[in-house]
């Protein structure tokens, strides 16, 4: 039987190769950080989501070891059955305390998470309203549900309000967005969407996994940067991101949310409890950011510091409050000369085009992180201005 199918696999990866769309992996022999060896040659990462630089800290690494030393390596199994430490349920306190809600619940990733969260609380009587931006997780969660499905224009309030009117028939209306939009790091306008969930009775959630961190006066995501404490009702984020960048997710809010989360999630019900490592060095991570604003304040001060140059230099940057810094080029074989002519001048960044992003909209997307000192952030603008002039003569 496999030599049809094969065949079949060969011209998809052909036509893939064709397209100019083959993924093609970078291999880093070093640990991940702002300076990172790729093919025996040293470069400045600026594609990470190590947003508050912790993907390699000396104090997170040694929580994680005394975590193995007193917990072990595996919990090899699900958390109802025997997959339950203290760590586990400390992790989920620190989550709730940080985000200030009220319960929280792990997973193995934000991807299952955002799978976990439809099916359970909504059925055919209820409505998903999702922004059209929103991450691949989120879309196959929905998908999961049986509920009805409305879509709205990136971060557009009058289609999300036609949507609401249109959703009224129904039982449940939840709005569902990213905090920060990935290609973009346009923010959504959650003070927007809060009040008019509140006209149309909707519920709010939120995927903060490139907000949290990041966004805020302290980092503390969207319910800090537009103040709407107690307004959403349900927040998604990842331990992968600003948090540490090992692994897991969670997804945190109003109690009784989490508790049926707890007993009809299936990617959490029938999927193994994240290692003692992760949770305690993820523990570990919420109590640096408990005792100091350090981490988050280098990193606005380099988001800051980043967009002003490129702007003096005269690039074309998307309006953006977070880490993420779309540098736009609008020509896609422009963004790949781009992104290579950056990595023989040492700078680590990808570029991005159509399907990634909308036709003539290719960019250069630059992630900043508290990791970077003032010496990268200026080799790196450094080396744009290098390569605009090479390239755009
Ligand atoms: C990265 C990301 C995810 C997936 O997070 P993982 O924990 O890596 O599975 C989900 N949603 C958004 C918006 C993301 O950026």
């Amino acid at each position: 039987m496999y030599g049809a199918l094969k065949e079949y696999l060969t011209a998809e990866l052909q036509s893939i190769e064709d397209a100019g769309l083959c993924k093609r992996e970078r291999i880093i022999t070093s640990s991940q950080s702002a300076e990172i060896e790729v093919g025996g040659k040293t470069v400045l990462n600026f594609c990470a989501n190590n947003y508050l630089g912790l993907s390699n800290s000396p104090r997170i690494i040694e929580a994680a070891k005394r975590a193995m030393d007193t917990h072990g390596f595996g919990m090899s199994s699900v958390r109802f059955i025997c997959g339950t430490q203290d760590i586990h349920r400390e992790l989920e306190a620190a989550v709730s305390k940080y985000f200030g809600t009220e319960g929280t619940i792990l997973y193995a990733a934000c991807f299952d998470a955002n799978g976990g969260v439809f099916e359970p609380l909504f059925s055919e009587e209820d409505a998903i309203i999702s922004d059209a931006l929103n991450h691949a997780s989120i879309i196959d969660g929905i998908r999961l549900s049986k509920a009805r499905r409305y879509r709205y224009a990136n971060a557009d309030m009058n289609e999300l309000e036609n949507c609401l009117k249109e959703a009224q028939a129904q039982r449940f209306r939840i709005i569902v967005t990213d905090g920060v939009f990935s290609m973009d790091g346009n923010v959504a306008p959650m003070d927007r969407i809060c009040e008019l969930a509140e006209k149309y009775g909707a519920l709010v959630m939120v995927d903060e996994c490139h907000s949290a961190g990041v966004v805020g006066k302290t980092g503390r995501g969207v319910n800090e940067l537009f103040n709407v404490y107690g307004r959403i009702d349900i927040h998604t984020g990842t331990l992968g991101k600003a948090f540490g960048g090992g692994i897991g997710g969670f997804t945190t809010g109003r109690r009784e949310i989490i508790d049926l989360l707890r007993q009809r999630s299936r990617p959490y019900l029938f999927s193994n409890s994240i290692p003692p490592a992760i949770a305690g060095a993820s523990l570990e991570v919420y109590r640096m950011l408990e005792e100091s604003n350090e981490l988050h304040s280098a990193l606005v001060e380099n988001i800051e510091y980043f967009r002003s140059k490129m702007l003096v230099a005269g690039f074309d940057i998307k309006p953006t409050q977070s880490a993420i810094c779309a540098v736009m080029l609008y020509d896609a074989k422009l963004s790949q000369d781009f992104a290579s002519g950056m990595l023989d001048e040492g700078i680590y960044v990808t570029g991005f085009y159509y399907p990634v992003v909308p036709k003539d909209q290719a960019r250069i997307r630059v992630q900043l992180s508290a990791a970077h000192n003032r010496t990268h952030l200026d080799k790196c603008i450094n080396a744009f201005i290098k390569i605009n002039r090479q390239l755009r003569r």
